[in-house]
């Protein structure tokens, strides 16, 4: 039943998340019942467990994969980037450990929380603004700097 309730979901959530999910259909499950279960899947590897900014989130998906972290609100995602071999020879060859596999987190803010700082300005900024900014700041300072 816990099990199933990780794989309902396609994200990644919290042990107290699965909690509430599963309470709704079986209010008599106590909290312990559901976090000793998800350890259990977690150490048998049945599903994955993962620790962001200090907090446990489960993981249905299996094969080899990335996150995509967003540092104002959390939103955790899947990146399904190739997976790079490369990267663990490349690693095993420097360090002589024998790598068995790797996992990255990419960090960045999400398209909502974006949107929520840029209120009063424009609606969602992209790439021609940065590219802009990147390309006045030279000019400023070298007119500040000239006579
Ligand atoms: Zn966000
Ligand atoms: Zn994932």
């Amino acid at each position: 039943m816990v099990l199933n309730a990780v794989l309902a979901r396609r994200d990644h959530p919290t042990a107290n998340q699965l909690y509430q999910d599963i309470r709704a259909f079986n209010p008599r499950i106590s909290r312990g019942t559901v976090y000793r279960n998800l350890k259990i899947l977690a150490d048998s590897g049945e599903i994955h467990h993962l620790n962001v900014a200090g907090i446990e989130h489960f993981d249905w998906r299996l094969a080899a994969h990335s996150h995509l972290v967003c540092t104002e609100c959390g939103a955790l995602s899947d990146v399904l980037l190739p997976y790079e071999d490369r990267l663990d020879q490349v690693l095993a060859e420097q360090t002589g450990y024998e790598i068995t596999g790797h996992h990255t987190f990419f960090e960045g803010r999400c398209p909502a929380c974006q949107s929520k700082q840029s209120q009063g300005g424009q609606p969602q900024g992209e790439q021609p603004q940065g590219e802009q900014s990147k390309a006045e700041l030279p000019k400023a300072d070298l007119s500040e700097i000239k006579p």
